[in-house]
């Protein structure tokens, strides 16, 4: 089945959710970058916030960057989320596995490190990105985002990112939602809103149960009067190209490119969101020469 977020709102526009599913996305940057059980669940996770805060933009051509930086053996994660639906994201080190902690889950906080910070960048088309920064509570993903909402956007919010990773280390179930508590909530609405989450599974167990994210959401708002207002198709996809290789290579400046030519004859340029080799032969490279 394939993968798919929905947008809600209670009848008073107090409250916003967003809930994915992303079992598909996760398992394709899986098998795109080879990546251990727990660099599985980590990029994972950020991907399934990435999807999630990128339909929360505006405009198609919105972009948003989700950059984690804490200073875990897994290395810095990057996740770009477009506001169409499509994402992309990379791990430093995703061969790097760790020990599951005691209570069996996979030790993301271990492998993403907690000395660092979250940096949110939204290309809205401004002259100017929109960047905030917050610092890394426990390198666990989830509580991160929820503390950079708090932090950084002053915006009260639940964060629930699952990864469940099969025996044969193949994606099983990934999902996840964002509640954000708008003006106008009461004390009441919140205390709801808080027992039901004390009660309901991780969001993983339930999209391996075969709950869709429509269930997800009646469930948890099951007290509340909730409207959905849109379903959106999600998915991995890289959008690199050979032209936009070509700007990097003429970035590289013409002594760089020359050598490209005497010594190797051409060059190969791979993209780290989806492994696509670039390649270019002399001719094309001389080509490039000439514009720069
Ligand atoms: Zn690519």
């Amino acid at each position: 089945m394939k993968d798919y977020l929905i947008r809600g709102t209670d009848k008073l526009g107090r409250i916003r959710v967003l809930v994915a599913k992303t079992t598909a996305m996760v398992e394709e940057s899986r098998k795109i970058h080879n990546t251990s059980p727990t660099a599985t669940a980590a990029l994972g996770r950020s991907l399934t916030a990435g999807v999630l805060m990128g339909a929360m933009m505006k405009n198609e051509k919105d972009v948003l960057t989700f950059k984690i930086n804490g200073k875990g053996p897994g290395g810095n994660i990057l996740v770009v989320a477009r506001n169409n639906g499509t994402i992309k994201g990379e791990i430093m080190h995703p061969s790097v596995d760790l020990p599951s902690r005691k209570d069996g889950k996979l030790d993301v906080g271990g492998l993403v490190g907690n000395n660092g910070t979250l940096t949110i960048i939204m290309d809205l088309g401004l002259k100017e990105p929109y960047v905030g920064i917050s610092k890394l509570v426990s390198g666990e993903i989830a509580e991160d985002l929820a503390h950079y909402y708090a932090y950084s956007e002053q915006q009260p919010s639940v964060v629930s990112l699952g990864v469940l990773v099969d025996k044969d280390i193949s994606v099983k179930a990934a999902g996840g939602y964002i509640i954000q508590l708008l003006p106008g909530c009461t004390e009441e609405d919140i205390v709801l809103l808080e027992n039901k989450l004390k009660e309901i599974k991780p969001v993983s167990a339930l999209i391996d149960e075969g709950l869709s994210p429509e269930d997800i959401f009646n469930n948890i708002f099951e007290d509340f009067e909730m409207k959905i207002l849109e379903k959106k198709d999600i998915e991995y996809k890289c959008d690199c190209s050979k032209e936009k290789i070509v700007k990097v290579i003429k970035g590289l400046g013409k002594t760089e490119i020359n050598a490209m030519i005497e010594e190797d004859s051409g060059a190969e340029v791979m993209c780290h969101f989806c492994n696509t080799k670039h390649k270019f032969d002399e001719e094309e490279l001389k080509k490039i020469m000439i514009d720069i």
